[in-house]
């Protein structure tokens, strides 16, 4: 019996059969594993609740011919319980954990940099809905800031990084006032295809912001930049996660 171990987190799980589940996990090491957890809908499982969505564990596996099975698993973070005791956490960690899902395994994106990003993401919707620390007084970024992060950065991963400065069509020098998704960012006035947004200038920074992950900038930006860049961000994903994706339907022919 050939067994193995990882650490992985939990993106999403199927019923199967009477009391088991299907469990889709995203791991370090490993990339995508579906593995079947057995007994885990049992109110007295082994695994209590170290294998619901968003927990992150080491675990422990044997290969099988078309799944592996989950035979022991220790949790490393429990970032499951305030995610889905909030309803815009659970979103926006759906949203993560489906573009994580789709990306993985992408050919041409780095799979131990995007479990890295994953689990940052998901660690971060855990932090947002938590009470304030009253030591610290760093940002915390809402939800929906910290899954629009998440989907820049990983189409950035997958080489789908917006332009926000330059013209993303003939690279003439920025900053412009256009964004057009599908022409990959920022555009000049001569570039410019016909129904670009007309950003401001807060806007395209707050993108930046989220595509950098810096906090303290996402933060401090304008309500009117977070409800823009949200729109565009999540436009600009939609469009380049399909061109992403599509390299991988090609490679499956
Ligand atoms: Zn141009």
């Amino acid at each position: 019996m050939v067994t193995f171990r990882d650490a992985g987190i939990v993106l999403r799980t199927h019923k199967l059969a009477e009391a088991d589940r299907i469990i889709t996990l995203l791991t370090r090491d490993h990339g995508k594993v579906r593995a079947v957890a057995k007994g885990v809908r049992r109110p007295k499982s082994r695994f209590g609740g170290r294998l619901e969505p968003f927990m992150y564990a080491d675990l422990q596996f044997y290969e099988g011919r078309s799944l592996d099975t989950v035979t022991q698993a220790v949790t490393l973070a429990a970032y499951g319980g305030p995610i889905t005791a909030s309803y815009p956490a659970f979103t926006a960690a759906n949203a993560v954990a489906e573009v994580a899902d789709k990306l993985s395994p992408v050919e041409h994106v780095p799979a131990r940099l995007l479990f890295r990003l994953t689990v940052g993401a998901v660690a971060a919707l855990a932090r947002s809905v938590a009470p304030p620390d009253p030591e610290g007084n760093a940002p915390t970024p809402g939800p929906g800031s910290v899954a629009d992060s998440y989907l820049l950065r990983a189409l950035a991963l997958a080489g789908y990084a917006p332009a926000l400065t330059d013209c993303a069509r003939c690279g003439a020098q920025g900053p412009h006032r256009a964004f057009s998704p599908a022409a990959g960012g920022v555009v000049c006035q001569r570039c410019r295809p016909p129904g670009s947004a007309a950003p401001t200038g807060a806007t395209v920074a707050l993108l930046g912001a989220l595509l950098e992950g810096d906090w303290p900038a996402v933060a401090a930006a304008p309500p009117q930049a977070a409800a823009e860049s949200a729109g565009l961000a999540r436009s600009f994903a939609e469009f380049h996660l399909e061109r992403a994706i599509g390299s991988l339907r090609l490679m499956d022919r």
